[in-house]
């Protein structure tokens, strides 16, 4: 079979497999009218979902976190991702998990949503240009921020995502490729969608999570591949200066991949891919290789 440019989109919608355009839910689903729910994104290559047990695992921590039952077990969404991937037409791709609260009338109690909706989308996704993945980004720190032990945990992958939104508007007006967000206490916790690491005299250093940023599965991923590279790796609280004086940085994220920082407010990093940053992606392209060979 030829494999299109361009793949046609298709949805795991609670269990039935359509094209993406013909996939409809209720407007009356809190997920629409509140955000009321959680996801996950992730890549798959060889048409094998890289470590979807840790992104299934997250997913059913926010479900948890936030009291909605999920009506499928993990053998059925992994079942379901399976069965998407076979029917879409391309070796890799991007994955999005949706779990809504579901529909219910017009107030906002979840009492009133009797069954969550759950979706699932193949489709493509490109973070950044190529010209960013292979010279850096520039980034700005936003003025919103991420609030740490006050409301939603951010450890909770919800549908509301207006914090980072907001964030990465301001991005868009300073003609900035990103945005970061500080806590409360003003130390540095993510950025609109991605983790964070800098290198510091060839020390890999990241928030902790306690700090705003989300345990994300290529952080963790990271974390793995530089203590099998002998690059030690720890986490602390970072501050922008920790930012402007770093030898290199870089974002992580499943959409994103790994991605170098030019500039940091408009102070250019001393290096930019830096070398560690080359050393991980290679690291990373061969993980990926190894677990997810067709
Ligand atoms: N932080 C936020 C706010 C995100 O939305 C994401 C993307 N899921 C990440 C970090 C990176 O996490 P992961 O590596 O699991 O994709």
């Amino acid at each position: 079979m030829q494999t299109a440019a361009f793949p046609i989109p298709y949805c795991w919608l609670n269990g039935a497999i359509v094209p993406a355009a013909e996939a409809a839910i209720s407007v009356y689903d809190h997920g629409l009218l509140y955000g009321d729910g959680v996801f996950e994104g992730l890549r798959f290559y060889q048409r094998t979902p890289f470590r979807i047990e840790r992104h299934l695992q997250r997913l059913q921590d926010s479900a948890a976190a936030l009291g909605i039952t999920l009506p499928y077990d993990a053998d059925a969404l992994r079942e379901g991702i399976s069965a998407l991937i076979s029917r879409y037409d391309g070796e890799s791709g991007y994955l999005r998990l949706v779990v809504t609260r579901g529909p219910g009338n017009l107030g906002l109690n979840p009492r009133n949503c009797a069954t969550p909706n759950v979706f699932i989308l193949a489709d493509q996704l490109s973070m950044a240009s190529s010209e960013a993945q292979e010279k850096g980004l520039k980034l700005i720190i936003a003025s919103v921020r991420r609030t740490v032990g006050a409301g939603l945990d951010p450890r909770v992958k919800s549908l509301n995502y207006l914090t980072s939104i907001l964030a990465r508007m301001e991005a868009n007006v300073a003609g900035a490729d990103e945005a970061l967000l500080l806590n409360e206490r003003g130390q540095v916790a993510e950025a609109s969608a991605e983790n964070l690491f800098i290198v510091r005299q060839g020390r890999l250093l990241t928030p902790p999570t306690s700090d705003g940023a989300l345990a994300g599965v290529t952080r963790s991923v990271i974390m793995e591949l530089a203590q099998a590279n002998n690059i030690s790796v720890s986490e602390r609280t970072l501050t922008p200066y920790d930012l402007y004086t770093a030898d290199e940085c870089f974002l992580t994220g499943s959409g994103a991949g790994i991605l170098p920082v030019a500039e940091v407010d408009g102070r250019p990093l001393r290096t930019s891919p830096g070398e560690i940053l080359q050393r991980l992606r290679q690291a990373f392209a061969a993980l990926i290789a190894q677990e997810c060979s067709a």
